[in-house]
């Protein structure tokens, strides 16, 4: 496994954050109170590690919050711009106390449900209020609250009520708006695979079940049987595409961003709050309400394993429960590759390129419109614009094959539009190149339809690669 291993990545990082940490806090919230500086010294001599990492890519922020997981090191993506987003690894109560300070409308974060991490039953709600002027929304709730809790009882044995359902509302004028988190004591399902399987299963049910006749509804499903047939067909709202459930089935993707307590979306003022109707009852071992609560509505935190019980749904006939280990998750770090030569179809370039950024190893390389190739790596952050290596954001080396150059640029916003010197490439690759251009460039074939790109050393160009790269492509 090439894992990067704990000294470079978190533990060094862990113990250069002190001044760090500091600044960072001071550039995220400008507004920050003495009160809350002194709340964070205070933290740093009693409570949890005040790691806090910024990160351009989703994939390096997961992969320290995985390294880090042992401390519960949490990845929130925090939007503060249009069109720009950090990707930020902290524990969540640090994470907490920073977004707490900050202005309101600044409140834009997300949290990223990592793929193949345990997580809570979790919904997000809504509809138009101009297409269903008569839709009761907080009565749809508790319906579907009671629905799915009476499927929790039948499937695993566990029974779940009202109370353990915390409800967010960001409802505005215009629409109606909450999220659910199902937060059975000692109990996650395994993944939000298994979740959405679940969610979706049901959904499907309901449907179904509107479609017939009392009597058969109760040989099909005699959960929902023991509901109203009106109670159930309220669930269903009027969109531009017809009738459709209330509840967004699309939520259970992978790395899914989830937006936290608090949090609006960027210049939409509708900051998620407690439902006026959530019957949710908050454990009495917080001291700090707000902290409890927000804590309480992440999907994937996971502050202790102890007693801990994953639940699988594959379908109807197939649910599991499973007492947490370590090996029942053995296949949830997909992100971290396996150690092998990772090489483009320039081998003599990747070499180049390794000679470079010895003793980096390269992490990634991609082709991009058969002219570019961009290497990123492990081990490797130096910047040719500060001097010397970034702390958490890594670079990257963009290589021309037209002008036969490479250079060096940056993920860190600072050094945005930065461009090192270029390199030529050594003239035995170039002249490599001039005899076998032709057939090279022809026998790469286009990123989109290309097997060769599929593999795990060899990525297709991804959508937000560019944007990430900031390459003017020649
Ligand atoms: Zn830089």
């Amino acid at each position: 496994m090439s894992k990067i291993s704990k000294n470079t990545f978190y533990g060094k990082t862990l113990i250069e954050s002190h001044a760090q940490h500091q600044s960072r806090v001071r550039e995220l919230s400008s507004s920050i109170h003495d009160s809350e500086e002194a709340k964070i010294k205070r933290r740093r001599l009693l409570g949890p590690s005040e790691f806090w990492g910024e990160f351009w890519r989703q994939q390096e922020a997961l992969l320290v919050a995985d390294q880090g997981s042992s401390n519960s090191m949490h990845t929130f993506v925090l939007q503060y711009d249009e069109g720009y987003r950090k990707f930020i690894v902290a524990h969540p109560e640090i994470y907490w106390l920073v977004d707490e300070s900050r202005p309101k409308d600044q409140r834009c974060s997300y949290e990223v449900i990592p793929d193949g991490s345990p997580c809570h039953l979790y919904f997000d709600l809504e509809f138009g209020k101009d297409l269903n002027p008569s839709s009761d929304g907080s009565k749809m709730t508790k319906t579907l609250i009671d629905v799915f809790c009476a499927h929790f009882l039948e499937h695993w044995g566990f029974p779940c009520r009202r109370s353990e359902v915390l409800s967010l509302d960001s409802t505005t004028d215009v629409k109606f708006s909450r999220h659910l988190v199902f937060r059975v004591k000692n109990v996650m399902f395994k993944n939000n695979k298994h979740a959405g399987r679940f969610v979706k299963t049901i959904c499907s049910n309901i449907r179904q079940s509107l479609l017939l006749d009392n009597a058969t509804r109760s040989a099909v499903d005699n959960i929902l049987s023991r509901f109203h047939k009106e109670d159930l067909a309220e669930l269903f709202i009027n969109t531009t595409k017809g009738k459709e459930l209330f509840v967004d089935e699309g939520v259970y993707t992978r790395n899914r961003h989830f937006r936290i307590y608090k949090s609006t979306k960027l210049g939409k003022n509708s900051h998620l709050t407690v439902s006026d109707d959530s019957e949710y009852i908050l454990s009495t071992t917080y001291t700090n309400k707000e902290l409890g609560l927000f804590l309480d509505s992440l999907i994937s935190y996971v502050p202790s394993t102890k007693n801990l019980i994953l639940l699988e749904y594959q379908d109807k006939n197939s649910v599991d429960a499973i007492k947490y280990s370590k090996e029942c998750l053995s296949q949830r770090r997909v992100y971290v590759r396996a150690e092998k030569k990772i090489e483009s179809p320039y081998p003599d370039i990747d070499k180049f390129i390794l000679d470079i950024v010895k003793p980096g190893k390269i992490r990634e390389v991609k082709l991009l419109n058969n002219s570019v190739l961009l290497y990123a790596f492990i081990d490797h952050r130096y910047c040719a614009n500060i001097g010397r290596p970034h702390k958490s954001n890594g670079v990257y080396w963009v290589v021309d094959l037209n002008n036969k150059v490479a250079f060096q640029k940056c993920y860190d916003h600072d050094c945005a539009g930065f461009k090192s010197a270029p390199r030529e490439l050594p003239e035995k690759i170039c002249f490599e190149m001039d005899k076998e251009t032709d057939i090279l460039l022809s026998s790469v074939p286009d990123p989109q339809d290309c097997s060769l790109c599929q593999t795990d050393n060899f990525v297709a160009l991804e959508d937000d690669d560019l944007e990430l790269a900031n390459i003017d492509l020649p």
